[in-house]
């Protein structure tokens, strides 16, 4: 069967470190033994964004040698506890997180799965994913799936729609959401097909991830465009990056944009302890200053939930200064469940 644009796009992705040293003064030698670890992808959409080395765009996606410190969890969220079978986790009564696809357009730096995402134990097979919809056909509780991964959207339409129509004739299944980042990292994607599939689905929610206002080009305004016509309802969830985004008029600008793209700001993480991401972890502090920063001037659809995943998998806690206590050099935040939990909070930065 023919390749599609997209399925080109991602043929000529780049995967190995002396494809970057071509194209920047680098040296590929000790990048190449991250990517032994921790796997590259970059697509030439993607690729094209980088300005300069060290840039955000660049931070995002190209490998770094911190990323071989062996600080902070392998499964932060505790998500392998909460798994009743390989492809979904679930955590909230309510809601499960579908995990259908092993691999990612671009492989981000900061992945809370970097332990699994693009590698051979992550790809998933029929069964694992029949025994996902079997779960969720057994389970009356859920209301709401989150197709997530690994990104949804490198299935092929065929695969995706069918899974989706599985899921969609769940009687108990009100509303499915699909999480991806595509439309930051391979807009080519969002063809006119892909949506004239997902119209089938609604109620439809589609959460994005741009992080930085660099990504809000013409190209991926244009897809979210089509995914909007197409009567879906699309969200964003950015993660707070240090040295990417961590700045309040970075993320106002950010906020700002997604809304003139049709997007609505869900979500900002707080970065999560993950294996091999420390070095992109700010302080809550500088999180809670940016949130302050747009209460004001930035409109309230732009003013999303600032959450921190806490780790063990207790589960998401919206950081309000009233769930937060100091005690001398220790930051105590409430979990659900009203104990104060000890978090490592990295030193000030700025
Ligand atoms: C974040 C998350 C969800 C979705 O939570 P919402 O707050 O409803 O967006 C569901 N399941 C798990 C395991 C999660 O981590
Ligand atoms: S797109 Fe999502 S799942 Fe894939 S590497 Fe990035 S953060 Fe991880």
């Amino acid at each position: 069967m023919a390749r599609e644009p997209w399925q080109q796009a991602l043929k000529d992705s780049l995967t190995t470190t002396g494809q970057l040293a071509e194209r920047f003064a680098i040296d590929p030698q000790p990048l190449a033994a991250v990517v032994k670890r921790y796997p590259m992808r970059i697509t030439p959409y993607y690729f094209s964004l980088i300005e300069q080395i060290g840039d955000p765009i660049w931070r995002q996606c190209v490998p770094d040698p911190r990323e071989l410190d062996d600080i902070g969890l392998v499964d932060p969220l505790g998500e392998e506890n909460l798994s009743p079978v390989p492809s979904v986790v679930h955590r909230y009564p309510d809601r499960v997180i579908f995990l259908v696809s092993g691999s990612c357009a671009s492989y981000c730096r900061f992945c809370t799965r970097k332990r699994k995402v693009g590698c051979p134990s992550m790809s998933l097979s029929f069964r694992e994913l029949r025994d996902g919809i079997d779960y969720i056909a057994a389970t009356p509780q859920i209301r709401d799936v989150i197709f997530s991964g690994g990104d949804p959207l490198l299935l092929p339409d065929s695969v995706l729609g069918d899974l989706l129509a599985r899921v969609h004739a769940i009687p108990h299944v009100e509303i499915i959401r699909i999480g991806t980042r595509v439309p930051v990292t391979l807009p080519e994607r969002i063809t006119e097909k892909l949506c004239t599939l997902l119209r089938r689905f609604a109620p439809l929610y589609l959460n994005t991830h741009f992080n930085h206002p660099r990504e809000l080009t013409a190209v991926a305004a244009e897809a979210c465009g089509k995914l909007a016509d197409a009567g879906i309802v699309l969200g964003n969830q950015t993660v707070l990056l240090r040295d990417v985004n961590d700045r309040p008029e970075i993320i106002g600008e950010l906020f700002r944009g997604l809304l003139k793209m049709r997007v609505r700001p869900y979500y900002l993480h707080q970065m999560d302890l993950v294996r091999g991401g420390e070095h992109f972890r700010t302080p809550v502090e500088s999180g809670l200053k940016i949130m302050k920063s747009l209460r004001g001037p930035v409109s309230g659809l732009a003013s999303p939930h600032y959450v921190i995943d806490l780790p063990g998998g207790q589960g998401k806690v919206p950081l309000l200064p009233k769930s937060l206590q100091r005690e001398g050099d220790r930051l105590l935040i409430r979990t659900p469940s009203g104990e104060l939990l000890d978090y490592p909070d990295p030193p000030a930065i700025y």
